[in-house]
């Protein structure tokens, strides 16, 4: 990577109380002082890292604002090289100025994710916790906060590496003996290489579980609202969105298309769909609604199937019932608030949740079935969660090698065999984080970050 100082506006902009721009770069510190008079008459050049000086930024003549330069030095700085950090108004043209100057004083345009890839590449931080920062500033819930916050102080780093190194020692036991077969070596006991073996296997099974329960956290779930007309989705959807969204009324099948709408339900977002009663009908426009409904089903993620529990059950409700039987669902017995009638043995060992969508009753419990259905319940979010999807698929091909070895082990095919599976198990944990990685892997890891960062 080449050295050329860069800079770029590191706050967002707006207005705002303050807006920084960022120089980092061999010359940072000499770019900082052609833009940056301070009012003591010291230059950057004369402070130590981790200091600063109050004056004003300049272009030639121009006076840009009053400002705070901080100046960082290598290595002890974000991206490891020497860094200026102006801080001004937080006025978009305040900042589009000073960026002009002080490129036109040498420094290149950064581009996006540039600062970050520079930490990376001078060993400030590894992929992981450079792809948590990504996670970290887009969190929405304290769950996706504590993942992302961990990660960035290198807890998936630290149990990635765990697993690494008990896989280097497995692997170096192994050359060791296929090297040297003649040598009077300790044997391979395998019993406990299978048992070294099955521990890194469970523990590359559970990392990739709370992938997927992080996924949950992070990107939200795909749910289908379900149930024949008027036993109250719409009014539930409502509840959920906090409008009065969907068309909610008395006549059955008035709501024909599916409404696309995103909930936030505890800490979980909920891509819905209120979706046309699932019943037989002749109406060719509400059978299109239907339809809809039925391949919302096969789509979706989760279903919430809806019941009036005021009513007993009948052929249309049953039929819904065989619909879903196959899918993560939920049964919401609504209408709590006027009585019950329904038989809930037929629902066998389906999560149940009673509520009144028309009053909000039982919305809590709504919150904890959701939670506990896509297993955010029982996540801890201060374990190491994989973040990306690019670390899943790491984790997911040292697991296959992994596995693989001890398939070989087992067969009894060939000591240097397992070597080799072990070797690639290896591999694609360095590459998780970034410690032995392509250029392309690791461009394609910062292109996703904006300019700035
Ligand atoms: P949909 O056809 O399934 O979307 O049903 P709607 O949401 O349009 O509701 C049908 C009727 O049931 C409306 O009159 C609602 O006010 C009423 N309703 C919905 N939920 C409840 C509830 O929890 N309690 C009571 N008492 N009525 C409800």
């Amino acid at each position: 990577m080449s050295k050329s100082t860069i800079a770029a506006i590191a706050t967002p902009l707006g207005d705002g109380g303050i807006g920084i721009i960022r120089i980092s770069g061999d010359n940072a510190i000499a770019v900082g002082d052609k833009v940056f008079k301070s009012l003591s008459g010291k230059r950057l050049a004369d402070l130590p890292g981790y200091s600063c000086l109050f004056g004003n930024t300049v272009n030639g003549t121009e006076l840009i604002d009053q400002t705070v330069a901080t100046v960082f030095r290598a290595p002890k700085s974000y991206t490891g090289e020497d860094v200026v950090e102006l801080s001004v108004h937080g006025g978009r043209l305040i900042l589009k100025k000073l960026l002009r100057a002080v490129c036109e004083q040498g420094a290149a345009l950064a581009e996006a994710g540039e600062f970050s890839k520079r930490a990376f590449m001078n060993g400030k931080i590894d992929l992981t916790q450079a792809e948590s920062i990504m996670g970290l500033i887009s969190a929405n819930s304290d769950s996706e906060f504590k993942m992302a916050s961990g990660a960035l102080r290198g807890r998936v780093s630290d149990e990635i590496e765990g697993i690494k190194d008990a896989l280097v020692n497995l692997a170096a036991h192994i050359a060791v003996f296929a090297d040297y077969p003649d040598e009077d070596l300790p044997e391979l006991d395998p019993e406990n290489f299978q048992k070294i073996l099955n521990d890194i296997i469970a523990k590359l099974e559970k990392i990739l579980a709370s992938y997927d329960v992080g996924r949950v956290l992070r990107e939200g779930i795909s749910a289908a609202i379900v149930g024949k007309p008027n036993v109250g989705k719409s009014t539930l959807m409502n509840l959920l969105s906090g409008t009065a969204r969907s068309i909610v009324t008395d006549v059955a099948g008035t709501t024909r298309d599916v409404i696309e709408e995103t909930v936030t339900v505890g800490e979980i977002t909920l891509r819905l769909a209120d979706t046309a009663g699932i019943h037989s009908t002749d109406d060719t426009v509400e059978k299109v609604g239907v339809d809809l409904a039925k391949a919302r089903i096969e789509s979706s993620e989760l279903v919430l199937a809806v019941f009036d529990q005021s009513a007993s059950l009948d052929n249309e409700d049953l039929k819904l019932l065989d619909n879903i039987k196959n899918k993560k669902a939920i049964v919401i017995l609504n209408k709590n608030d006027i009585g019950e009638q329904i038989d809930k043995n037929v629902f066998g060992d389906m999560p149940l949740v009673l509520i009144s969508a028309k009053t909000g009753d039982g919305y809590e419990a709504l919150a904890s079935a959701i939670a506990k259905i896509t297993s955010v319940a029982q996540l801890n979010p201060d374990a190491a969660v994989l973040g990306s999807e690019r670390q899943r698929d790491c984790a997911k091909r040292a697991l296959d090698a992994s596995r693989f070895a001890l398939d070989t082990m087992k067969q009894g095919i060939s000591i240097d065999a397992v070597g080799v599976c072990l070797d690639d198990a290896v591999a694609a944990l360095l590459e998780l984080t970034g410690k032995r990685v392509t250029n392309e892997v690791s461009d394609e890891v910062f292109r996703h970050f904006c300019v700035g960062k």
